[in-house]
């Protein structure tokens, strides 16, 4: 195939889109705004329907290597860490799912894909950032704000929340302040009481917020996100190194471990979360949009980058089979992700509200009905997400 793609932004969305192209053949030049494709300190999970498609890309071996294994995804009490509901993830993700679930930290992961991508061919343009771009019958134009111009049968705009590729396509798709902040940081293990953190992936429920922490590597970190409802957003980024004392005046008063966990920290970042209600198009003839820049969401499912593994996966298929129509291609792409990750972007929304519920009758509710499930119908707990994790798009897609 002699197509040559250009794809902006080096985040997961485009270094996995540029490894799924160049497996199949495709010149893939990669542009990136920072210096060097880089990624921040703090984890991400990653569930079986984005390890799949590594190990399809023969990426799992190295990925597990770096990674931790949680055995269980745990709800528990704001007030004395109280289990409210237990899903086995661990042996269970790959009896039932047939592919590990698995936390990394982002630079690893990030290393791990660049270095894939450099060996494969990929083309690096880092400190380009995308200003401009128009698109002809038989090719799309991209102007950057270094000067720099340069021209390919086929863009995809893989640039994140802010995406300038959408920006400059479609009006109006600027996402909202969702009303969340997130602090987000690392805590070494060391520092930490012998047992305090179980080798599952713990969130702590309570009122207009919640605690997240889990292990990653070799289990010498600690990662965490405490989420609360804030209403006044001020600052104009949307990241900032932040004051530890008003994570502690937030949390003062919740249990041992997030006690514990927050009396440890060094240092942590404040992140304001944005969403977007769903695109209804993300395609216009030679260009279209990956990852966050289609379809941003909360983060409460962890899987935005997940959805953006599965795109780079779809994408890279449906350019294979459709070599002589590369435009057809682009249009099926959006057409069978569309839908799903439509579905992904509200369910988080929704488990954010849950999470947040702050009427004691809610919660009562909400924490019988869990701890039920997840203690008589195991099963049934586990099927709830089998939409999610058990999504092969390996196999096909749909
Ligand atoms: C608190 C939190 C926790 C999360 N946890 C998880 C999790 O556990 N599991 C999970 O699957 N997902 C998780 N996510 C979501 C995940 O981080 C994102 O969905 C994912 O990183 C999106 O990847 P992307 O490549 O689409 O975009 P990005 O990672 O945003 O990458 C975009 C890239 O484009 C570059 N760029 C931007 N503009 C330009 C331009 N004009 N020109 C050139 N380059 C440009 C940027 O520098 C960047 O490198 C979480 C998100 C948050 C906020």
């Amino acid at each position: 195939m002699s197509l040559h793609i250009g794809i902006v932004g080096g985040g997961i969305g485009g270094l996995c889109t540029a490894i799924a192209l160049r497996a199949i053949g495709l010149q893939v030049s990669l542009y990136e705004q920072s210096d060097s494709a880089g990624e921040y300190g703090a984890g991400i999970q990653l569930s079986p329907n984005a390890t799949r498609i590594f190990k399809a890309l023969g990426l799992l071996d190295a990925i597990e290597t770096v990674s931790f294994k949680p055995q269980n995804a745990q709800l528990r009490s704001w007030k004395n860490a109280r289990l409210i509901a237990s899903v086995p993830l661990g042996q269970t993700s790959l009896d039932r799912y047939g592919s590990p679930y698995l936390h990394i930290h982002r630079s690893n992961l990030h290393d791990i894909l660049r270095q894939r991508a450099q060996s494969a061919g990929v083309h690096f343009r880092f400190a380009h950032r995308l200003v401009d771009l128009s698109q002809q019958d038989d090719h799309v134009s991209l102007a950057f704000a270094n000067g720099k111009l340069y021209q390919h049968e086929l863009i995809i705009g893989c640039d994140g929340i802010k995406s300038a590729v959408r920006n400059l396509l479609f009006d109006n798709t600027h996402p909202q302040f969702s009303g969340h902040v997130a602090w987000r940081g690392l805590i070494k293990t060391n520092k930490l009481p012998d047992n305090l953190i179980a080798p599952n992936a713990t969130v702590h429920l309570g009122p207009h917020q919640h605690f997240v922490h889990y292990y990653l590597g070799s289990g010498d970190y600690v990662n965490f996100v405490a989420v609360l409802d804030n209403q006044d957003w001020q600052q104009e980024s949307w990241s900032i190194p932040a004051d530890k004392k008003a994570l502690e005046c937030a949390f003062s008063g919740w249990n041992t471990p997030v006690q514990t966990l927050i009396k440890n920290i060094d240092v942590c970042y404040m992140w304001a979360l944005f969403h977007h209600s769903p695109l209804k198009n993300w395609t216009d003839r030679r260009i279209t949009l990956l990852g966050d820049a289609c379809h941003p969401m909360l983060p409460y499912m962890a899987q935005g980058a997940a959805m953006a593994i599965e795109d780079a996966w779809v994408l890279s298929r449906l350019l294979e089979q459709k070599e002589q129509e590369p435009r057809l291609a682009l249009a099926e792409y959006q057409k069978y992700r569309l839908a799903r990750t439509a579905k992904v972007q509200a369910a988080s929304e929704e488990q954010g509200n849950m999470f947040h519920l702050a009427d004691r009758t809610s919660i009562t509710f909400r924490n019988l009905k869990l701890g039920l499930g997840s203690r008589y119908l195991p099963d049934l707990a586990l099927q709830s997400m089998d939409w999610i994790y058990g999504y092969d798009a390996v196999k096909g897609f749909h």
